[in-house]
């Protein structure tokens, strides 16, 4: 860890943008660049938006989430409406994840809200299997999560499920939306069929309630891969739990910073969860609401916190181990992580004194 009084200009990071990378929490409706929709707005809607909206100001808090969400419909819907919306969104998404040489992805898709745009389902999962593809020849495995509210209910989850389950582009199932009356194990008879399809089911819990809720998750939902989790550090039988069943944790620290879900950013548990053996990661989860992306939100944990080299790589390794890619993908993959380090720990990779969003 820093000493406090240790000032930015001391601190070298480098350039992490370079940095093989993997990301298991991102949720694609909040992921778009705010340049890229800020250009978008205009064009198609003549909207003119500052060059960086006052939410991205470091001392910003969420007042709740519902603040929050009101973004999507004042920003994002209206650009998805038009023909092209969800065209131009995705591919910013997909450009901006290999613009970080972030060579594994987990993407949250929010299959309701297409419809309920007037876009055409078919149509958006082609347009993802397209760019899938295209990430795919440039080095990167990104896969699709069919996104589902909570608090959407239970008979909501069981109508998507059985809507999309089977779509070969959907490579399992994101439990999201308010924690708050919804724990996970409530949805464990409407996911079966992800499960008995070989698909992959994943949960955020204890980001807004407390610890109750990753067990819930885990025991009742019997998730191997939970998101954000910050409230296991409340309990420490949760945290053995979660080190004992050998749960991956999506860490997510400046949207639980924004959203105060952490008492501060000095606060996040991420050192702590590590340091008790839990396989922790770092992701941006809605970078265009919270200012940040993966690079960032590294560079934060190591000029804020402390964070070191070897923290990184490990945290890194985390995610590429609960990745749904295959041996012979992964292992050249690991290789340039390895490689990487070791031009870093040599000083032959390049180093800035600043980070590089
Ligand atoms: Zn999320």
């Amino acid at each position: 860890m820093l000493g406090v009084t240790q000032s930015l200009e001391e601190i070298t990071v480098p350039d992490l943008a370079s940095m093989p990378k993997a990301e298991l929490h991102l949720h694609l409706e909040g992921a778009p660049r705010w340049s890229t929709l800020r250009h978008a707005l205009h064009r198609h809607r003549g909207i003119t938006l500052p060059e960086s909206p006052p939410w991205y100001e470091p001392k910003f808090r969420f007042a709740s989430f519902d603040q929050f969400r009101a973004l999507f419909h004042r920003y994002i819907h209206p650009w998805l409406q038009t023909p092209v919306g969800y065209n131009e969104l995705i591919c910013d998404v997909v450009d901006s994840l290999l613009e970080q040489h972030i060579r594994y992805a987990e993407i949250d898709f929010y299959a309701a809200s297409v419809e309920r745009v007037g876009a055409s389902l078919d149509q958006v999962l082609a347009i993802l299997e397209a760019e899938v593809e295209r990430a795919n020849a440039q080095g990167s495995v990104l896969k699709i999560f069919l996104g589902i509210n909570r608090h959407d209910g239970v008979e909501n989850a069981a109508f998507w499920v059985q809507r999309l389950i089977s779509a070969p582009v959907i490579c399992g199932v994101d439990l999201h939306g308010s924690e708050v009356g919804w724990p996970a194990d409530l949805f464990k008879a409407a996911l079966a069929p992800v499960r008995e399809m070989g698909k992959k089911i994943k949960s955020h819990a204890g980001e807004m309630v407390g610890p109750e809720a990753i067990r819930a998750a885990v025991e009742g939902l019997g998730v191997r891969q939970i998101g954000h989790a910050v409230s296991a550090i409340q309990d420490p039988a949760v945290v053995e739990l979660l080190r004992d069943r050998k749960v991956v944790v999506e860490m997510c620290p400046t949207s639980n910073e924004r959203l105060q879900y952490i008492s501060s950013y000095q606060d996040h548990p991420i050192f702590d969860l590590d340091a008790a053996g839990v396989a922790v990661t770092v992701n941006s989860d809605d970078p265009t609401c919270f200012g940040s992306n993966l690079t960032n939100e590294l560079s934060r944990l190591i000029i804020e916190r402390g964070a070191t080299l070897a923290d990184l790589k490990r945290w890194t390794q985390n995610a590429f181990r609960y990745a749904l890619i295959e041996e012979e993908t992964l292992t050249p993959i690991l290789s340039d992580l390895n490689t990487w380090f070791e031009n870093v720990n040599s000083g032959s990779e390049s180093t800035n004194s600043s980070p590089q969003y």
